[in-house]
């Protein structure tokens, strides 16, 4: 209010100023104008007055006249210009040493003037300054001096008249240019007040309000552009916000860690995937050395140049942490620095995994071929002394080695073919019951070898149809009873169900054989995992067959589940979709 105030002060004192001026100038004009023409017509009264008749006139009366100075005074104020008003103008008549002999109002002396001086000598005089406040003429005429003196008091009169109406009207634009400043001010303070609410409101962050329009001036351009500015400022601030929802969301969902650092090292921003990977609350009073000072000192990571960064590894607890270090600047700020974490266990743990497998594989095979190789030299190196059944004997462990280096081959094939997804399948129709008792029957008489007491159960075939590859589901179940004859023994009890439960089937080889500690029954699906690895390599076992068995089922999405006490035997149970019936 306090601007808009001032600016119609200042209006009103513009107008003002404006109308005293203007005021003042045509006064100024105005009274000299009048004084002017005022003092050019008394000239011009007095120069058709004292024609050269009228001077020829005035003489004879001075030279014949019985009293010439009265007769001069008389036949002067006959005249229309001179006999008119005795206040204003007087008619003197003097003789030449400049005694008033006669005068139109009777006054006896009178001021001396330069004109009158001119007459004296014996020239007319009529010359007037504009300043004076008096105006003369004075005629010498034989032996007399006429002189005629006007003391302005008409002009003064019209004069004052005039400054009367001047400030009259003075007074009257005044009033109307105050009413016009205050209407005008309004008219200017109007929109401007509307800009001054719309910036404020824009500067609060509310673009809603789209100020109008009202007129095609400067003001007007000015609200249009502001119209225009908080529109552009509405988009630009839109995506800068949106841009900011992105990295937050980004921030907040990513998976691996990020913490934000100031210049002195305090955290200032951290997402809930850091928090978690450094198991611990991050207020905003923890510092860089706090955390990550053992890795990396915070002045050195700050002291990187661009895109240089500092990478280093950090442990906590039993997760393994890869940290990515650099420090970040904007052109306003001071910046700070920037720790990116990646959680690299599972990383860590599978190149573990694949460097035990790698060494797994060379293990086993290299068993096989030393022996191979030691059998094949004695052969060789003792020739023809060696006695046949020996040699044929010798012969045989080199072919079972091979069977044996082939089996592994085989099934690592099968492993790695089922990680590529590469394994082809040929599903069918199929009744698992049959698949079941085709792999019992085979296996009866291995385990007649161990003197087994060997049962199965079986339901009727249609009951339980399931989809799959029949050979491979046959594969897995012999693998599981070939480790029951196995792992059992002699004399032990196999018994193999098969059953129907809602929509799933179920078979399960129950053993009473030497059962599997506790502690590596979540290890029996891991590749060359194996829990007695002699009596394993002893009966044949590559350590891989599990291995196989779940993969298989999980194509067929199904599940195989071991339970067993160690030393009272296991129970293997796999689980497979049923066909509908
Ligand atoms: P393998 O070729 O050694 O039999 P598997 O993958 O078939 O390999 O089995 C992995 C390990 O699980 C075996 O080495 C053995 O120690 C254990 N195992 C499997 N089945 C039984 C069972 N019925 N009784 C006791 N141990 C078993």
């Amino acid at each position: 209010m306090g601007r808009s105030n001032s600016l119609r002060t200042k209006l009103i004192l513009i107008m003002v100023l404006l109308i005293v001026a203007l005021m003042a100038v045509v006064g100024v004009f105005l009274t000299r104008g009048l004084g002017r023409f005022y003092t050019g017509r008394f000239y011009a009264q007095m120069e058709t007055t004292f024609s050269q008749d009228f001077l020829l006139e005035l003489q004879e009366v001075a030279q014949d006249a019985d009293e010439p100075a009265a007769q001069l005074c008389e036949l002067l104020m006959a005249q229309p210009d001179l006999g008119i008003d005795v206040a204003t103008r007087n008619v003197f008549v003097l003789d030449k040493s400049g005694t008033v002999l006669a005068s139109s109002s009777g006054a006896t002396s009178v001021a001396v003037t330069p004109n009158l001086l001119t007459a004296l000598g014996g020239e007319v005089g009529q010359t007037s300054a504009e300043a004076s406040n008096y105006m003369d003429v004075a005629v010498p005429v034989g032996d007399y001096v006429i002189y005629v003196l006007d003391n302005k008091a008409t002009v003064n009169d019209l004069t004052g008249e005039v400054l009367d109406i001047i400030i009259e009207a003075l007074a009257l634009g005044m009033a109307i240019s105050i009413v016009l400043a205050i209407l005008l001010s309004r008219i200017l303070i109007t929109p401007i007040r509307a800009l001054t609410l719309g910036t404020r409101q824009v500067a609060a962050g509310d673009f809603s309000q789209k100020l109008d329009v009202t007129s095609r001036d400067e003001i007007g351009t000015l609200t249009r552009n502001f119209n225009h500015m908080a529109l552009v400022l509405q988009s630009t601030l839109t995506e800068v916000e949106n841009e900011r929802t992105k990295l937050s969301t980004l921030f907040l969902h990513m998976t691996d860690g990020v913490t934000a650092f100031d210049p002195s090292g305090r955290i200032i921003h951290h997402n809930p995937a850091a928090t978690q990977m450094l198991g611990r609350e991050l207020d905003p009073a923890v510092t860089f050395d706090e955390l990550f000072g053992g890795e990396a000192s915070f002045k050195a990571v700050m002291a990187l140049k661009r895109p240089n960064f500092l990478e280093c590894e950090k442990k906590v607890g039993d997760r393994e942490l890869s940290l990515f270090m650099a420090p970040f600047a904007s052109e306003q700020a001071q910046g700070g620095a920037l720790v990116v974490l990646h959680d690299v266990t599972e990383q860590r743990k599978a190149e573990q995994t694949r460097r035990e497998f790698v060494a797994n594989v060379s293990h086993e095979l290299r068993t096989p071929l030393t022996n191979v190789k030691s059998y094949a030299e004695t052969i060789i190196s003792s020739g023809d002394e060696l006695p046949p059944e020996l040699r044929s004997r010798f012969l045989g462990v080199i072919v079972s080695e091979a069977d044996r280096m082939t089996h592994i081959v085989q099934d690592l094939l099968t492993l790695s073919k089922f990680d590529y997804g590469r394994m082809e399948m040929n599903f069918t129709q199929f009744s698992l019951a049959e698949a079941v008792k085709n792999v019992c029957e085979a296996e009866q008489i291995d385990a007649q070898n161990h003197k087994h007491t060997f049962t199965y159960t079986l339901p009727e075939d249609d009951e339980l149809a399931v989809h799959g590859d029949q050979e491979r589901i046959e594969q897995v179940v012999l693998n599981i009873i070939s480790n029951a004859v196995k792992y059992t023994p002699d004399g032990g009890k196999i018994e193999v169900f098969a059953a129907r439960d809602k929509k799933k089937i179920k078979v399960v080889v129950k053993d009473n054989g030497i059962g599997i500690p506790e502690k590596d029954l979540p290890h029996l699906f891991e590749r060359f995992y194996r829990v007695d690895k002699a009596r394993s390599r002893q009966s044949g076992g590559t350590g891989l067959g599990l291995s196989i068995a779940k993969e298989i089922l999980n194509v067929h999405n199904g599940d195989i589940q071991i339970d067993s006490v160690y030393g009272e035997g296991s129970t293997v149970t796999i689980t497979l979709p049923a066909e509908k019936r």
